[in-house]
């Protein structure tokens, strides 16, 4: 049934929830979302002040022993309701999504699918939680290993993926038993806040999850991570805001998880099926507009089937249809803001000025929104700051090699290791080139990786920690050790 976008709006909490309650900011400021496709002011929500971040803090540490003593099944049976409900609701959190961040309805129904996954994935693990016992080498005594929650987790998450970078922080901690301060981005709150009534419902006590909105966000932030009763952060986000945020926990020295950005290669080898490889880039390309941590962000493709992979491709991409993503037949939506679009193109421009060739697009789309036309730049020079920097736009450079040795040195050459992408039917050129890429995934003959079933995460300046997989609960959890003496 279609879902009224007004009506949506209106039924979203716009305050803080502290300690199960929500609430107006202390000094009542507000802060306002808006639609990227049209400028439109879509709500306001509570611009929260240092004092009420705390408070939020408070309220985790005071649900803490509590939560952890909550049964293992209980906590699953509440993420296994939550799983079900957010499904049930898929066109309200997938509309919600479209109107604050802009991707097309198609796509947010596929991020509402994604991000309840792990809930259900989550449910599934926090029976699972196991230690070990053993006998000392020299047999005197007895040792007995047990996984502890880690215990009050502030979560810092992305305006991309609105929902799906929240249930990746929030499932494993729930399975757990820690309990959290959640801080979406500024830009998209509304679907964390109506994720956590949605928790509400389902009967998770007060205080455990706790979700601050604000204005100010680092100076709300940096006092609960400098608070010795924190300890952990997990944050996903930029580099730069990333490494930042690593000084200010080192105080604490708290448990951290940094998800950051990435600069993935998109490598077609000679022996590749060209056409699986085309619709592996679009995929790899432009989900979510391009605006995603795993975009292939550089197109390295054997000078054997250049020719033919860019015709090909450049054909899909010039047949995207750009626009508000609520309306049907949109396959690109709007980049976030002004400022993503203008750091988009200044990329393009500096390219096409150090002779990178445009087969497709090339510059802003008309609209209200901050649309940007697909585009595909071949000749793109290697030291060209596009091929350097993190693109988050719907570019495609592509450059072409000759052996796969260079392939390698070039796809490796970059300070991010978030992920690549490898065509080719050869298995045992899969397996080495798979072994030699300094990256925390690979996609091999696919455009899409992500998995709630998989670890997530990166190396070097995509940071560190896994989400998702069998490793995605072991990041909320501590391992004590007991040694018994005897018997
Ligand atoms: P961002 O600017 O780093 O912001 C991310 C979050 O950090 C937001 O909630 C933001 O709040 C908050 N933040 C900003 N400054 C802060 C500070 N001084 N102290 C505490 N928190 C602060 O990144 P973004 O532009 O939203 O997201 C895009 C980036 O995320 C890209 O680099 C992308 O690659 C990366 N990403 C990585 C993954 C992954 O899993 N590796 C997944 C998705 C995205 P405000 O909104 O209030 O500023």
């Amino acid at each position: 049934m279609a879902v009224n976008p007004a009506a949506l709006l209106d039924s979203v909490p716009k305050g803080l929830l502290i300690a199960g309650q929500w609430r107006a900011a202390s000094d009542g400021s507000t802060l306002p979302v808006d639609n990227p496709a049209t400028g439109e002011i879509l709500a306001h929500v509570a611009s929260a002040t240092p004092a009420d971040g705390m408070a939020a803090l408070d309220a985790a540490v005071a649900a803490q022993a509590s939560w952890a003593k909550v049964p293992p099944r209980d906590r699953g049976e509440l993420l296994r309701a939550a799983y079900e409900k957010i499904v049930e609701r898929t066109e309200e959190f997938a509309l919600l999504m479209t109107l604050e961040m802009g991707k097309p309805l198609a796509e947010a129904r596929g991020e509402v699918a994604y991000g309840a996954e792990f809930f259900r994935w989550f449910s599934e693990e926090a029976v699972r939680v196991h230690g070990r016992y053993s006998v000392a080498p020299n047999g005197a005594s007895r040792l007995l290993t047990m996984k502890q929650p880690v215990g009050p987790t502030l979560m810092i998450t992305p305006w991309n993926f609105p929902l799906a970078m929240g249930t990746r922080k929030i499932g494993p901690a729930i399975a757990a038993g820690c309990t959290m301060v959640v801080k979406p981005a500024s830009q998209t709150p509304l679907t964390m806040l109506l994720l956590a009534q949605l928790l509400q419902e389902c009967g998770l006590p007060q205080g455990v999850l706790n979700v601050v909105t604000t204005a100010h966000t680092g100076e709300v932030m940096e006092p609960i991570i400098r608070d010795p009763r924190l300890r952990k952060l997990t944050f996903t986000g930029s580099t730069g805001v990333g490494q930042k945020l690593v000084e200010q926990s080192a105080q604490g020295l708290l448990r951290l998880s940094m998800e950051l950005g990435g600069n993935a290669p998109f490598l077609v080898f000679e022996d590749a099926d060209v056409d699986a490889a085309v619709n592996g880039a679009m995929l790899a390309k432009m989900r979510n507009i391009g605006e995603a941590c795993t975009a292939a962000n550089r197109f390295l493709v054997h000078e054997s089937v250049a020719a033919e992979f860019s015709e090909k491709f450049a054909a899909r991409m010039s047949a995207l249809t750009v626009g508000d993503g609520t309306q049907d037949g949109i396959d690109v939506g709007p980049l976030v803001d002004q400022k993503a679009r203008e750091g988009v193109d200044s990329l393009v421009q500096e390219a096409v000025a150090g002779g990178a060739r445009v087969v497709v697009g090339g510059g802003p789309a008309e609209g209200p929104g901050w649309f940007y036309q697909p585009t595909v730049l071949t000749d793109v020079p290697a030291d060209a700051r596009i091929a350097v920097e993190e693109i988050f736009g719907p570019v495609a450079p592509i450059s072409t090699f000759r052996t796969e040795d260079e392939a390698l040195t070039r796809a490796n050459d970059t300070a991010y290791g978030l992920i690549a992408y490898i065509f080719t039917r050869d298995l045992s050129r899969a397996l080495r080139v798979s072994e030699a890429l300094e990256f925390g995934m690979v996609g091999v003959n696919q455009g899409v990786v992500s998995n709630p079933a998989a670890p997530f995460g990166g190396v070097k300046a995509s940071g560190f920690g896994r989400e998702g997989g069998f490793e995605g609960i072991d990041e909320y959890l501590e391992v004590k050790y007991v040694g018994i003496a005897g018997p």
